[in-house]
């Protein structure tokens, strides 16, 4: 065989390519751990992959606090929401780091943020 028992892994450059070759890289990290002579690669490599994972978990944690905010921003830049809605999800988001739902209120004659984290409080 020519190449390519790894989908190129070697052909690799930046977090975009590694991140699409994570299984590749994992396949690697044991090839090279069962060499018994390449020890220092294979720990590089599996610290590579445990990079990857803490940065896996900490960036979906960033996103999901996120995406309310960057939904709101985008909404109203696509003129589909006001600047009303964007300032009651944003004071939102400086207390919670949930994922809120938006609606207006006649009554109030504003639009109510619904918190999810207290809706799922029983
Ligand atoms: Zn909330």
């Amino acid at each position: 065989m020519s190449g390519g028992s790894y989908d190129y892994l070697c052909h690799a450059w930046d977090l975009d390519d590694i991140l699409a070759k994570r299984g590749e890289l994992e396949r690697m990290s044991a090839r090279l751990a069962g060499l018994g002579w390449a020890e220092d690669a294979a720990r590089e490599t599996e610290e590579l992959l445990v990079m990857l994972r803490q940065w896996q978990i900490r960036s979906e944690v960033r996103i999901a606090r996120l995406r309310s905010v960057w939904k709101a921003v985008e909404w109203w830049d696509s003129c589909d929401w006001g600047e009303d809605q964007v300032r009651a999800i944003v004071e939102h988001f400086h207390g919670c780091p949930c994922d809120p739902s938006l609606s207006w209120s006649a009554e109030q004659d504003r639009w109510v943020v619904t918190c999810r984290a207290e809706a799922a409080t029983p």
